[in-house]
């Protein structure tokens, strides 16, 4: 799989991010050198795939296999709400064939850029196959885009990645379809096991508060609540000092005694409502809106659920099982 590199000066571009209160994680996630002039997509004749981030792709690399040319834009732990595009991300679209996205406005800065003239692949936005929960922001009922905290969900997701590629490359549906069946399998065990582990959970305690509004699916899914987050959906907003005191008092008085930070986001605030609280601030940070780095305990979409799952269970009062390999 292809990777986007971030330039120049990661390191500047890194610093500017946490002053702002928005910062990712560190730099050693983006794998360097693949954005010069020979990151030709398709070059070898088969079809060039571009997914906006690193779940789409950790999808498609499993449906594709090696008989695509795949490219994720976004490097893991890169936060998609506040992303905003370089010059290699244009290249990117202007020579796919194909242009898988999560959508429901998870990635506006991505999708500025493929409403743009120049883009002329066929584009998909493969959340949206799922029926959103509706939420309110800024007064507004807008659709969750995190529609892959259920992992029930993420089947008709790579489902509609499988007919996507066949229609793209038929000789191969064989293989896209034998891939598909085998993930399927593997997503209906992770979703059953998620759901047993949170099930330990004491029920008083099966409540969820997280930097950002990202868990709304997982809780429903298995059977908790979320019971407030520092901000909404979009990590684009920041918190009110009325908020975070609002926040305080409700983990205060409903006796949450774990709350969550994020990879994809700065967890100082978090840290500090935990302080404020006076509650756990969890030791393993939860995977929101990507997968982590090549080699990290959650690098894929099924690792990054565990992961998840495991931090949750157990700063809930809850106990795991390991997940069968
Ligand atoms: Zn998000």
């Amino acid at each position: 799989m292809k990777q986007i590199t971030r330039f120049p000066g990661c390191s500047g571009w890194m610093a500017t991010l946490w002053i702002l209160g928005v910062g990712l994680v560190g730099c050693d996630s983006i794998t360097p050198g693949t954005a010069g002039p020979d990151r030709t997509a398709g070059a070898d004749g088969k079809p060039a795939v571009v997914a906006t981030n690193t779940l789409i792709a950790d999808w498609v690399a499993r449906v594709g296999g090696d008989q695509i040319e795949l490219t994720s834009i976004l490097p893991p732990g890169t936060d998609p709400h506040v992303y905003e595009p370089v010059p290699a991300d244009s290249i990117a679209f202007e020579r796919a064939d194909l242009i898988l996205y999560n959508g429901y406005n998870l990635e506006p800065g991505l999708m500025r850029l493929l409403n743009a003239a120049g883009v002329k692949a066929r584009r998909v936005a493969v959340g949206e196959v799922v029926p959103p929960l509706a939420l309110q922001q800024g007064g507004r009922t807008v659709p969750d885009p995190h529609v892959w905290g259920d992992a029930s969900n993420v089947i008709p997701m790579v489902e509609a990645i499988r007919d996507q590629l066949i229609e793209l490359a038929p000789e191969q549906q064989e293989l896209f379809t034998t891939n598909t069946e085998a993930y399927r399998e593997d997503l209906n065990q992770l979703h059953q096991w998620i759901g047993a582990q949170t099930a330990t959970i004491p029920a008083h305690q099966r409540q969820l508060v997280t930097t950002h509004d990202a868990f709304q699916y997982y809780a429903q899914a298995y059977g908790l609540t979320v019971v407030g987050t520092l901000i909404g959906l979009s990590t684009e907003e920041q918190p009110s000092a009325r908020t975070v005191q609002q926040l305080v008092a409700s983990i205060r008085a409903l006796g949450v005694p774990t709350i969550f930070a994020e990879t994809t986001i700065n967890p100082q605030l978090i840290t500090t409502v935990a302080a404020e609280a006076g509650v756990k601030l969890a030791p393993t940070l939860l995977y929101s809106d990507s997968i982590g780095s090549p080699g990290s305990e959650g690098d894929s979409y099924l690792k990054m659920m565990e992961s998840n799952t495991r931090s949750i269970v157990e700063g809930l009062g809850g106990s795991v099982t390991p997940l069968a390999p």
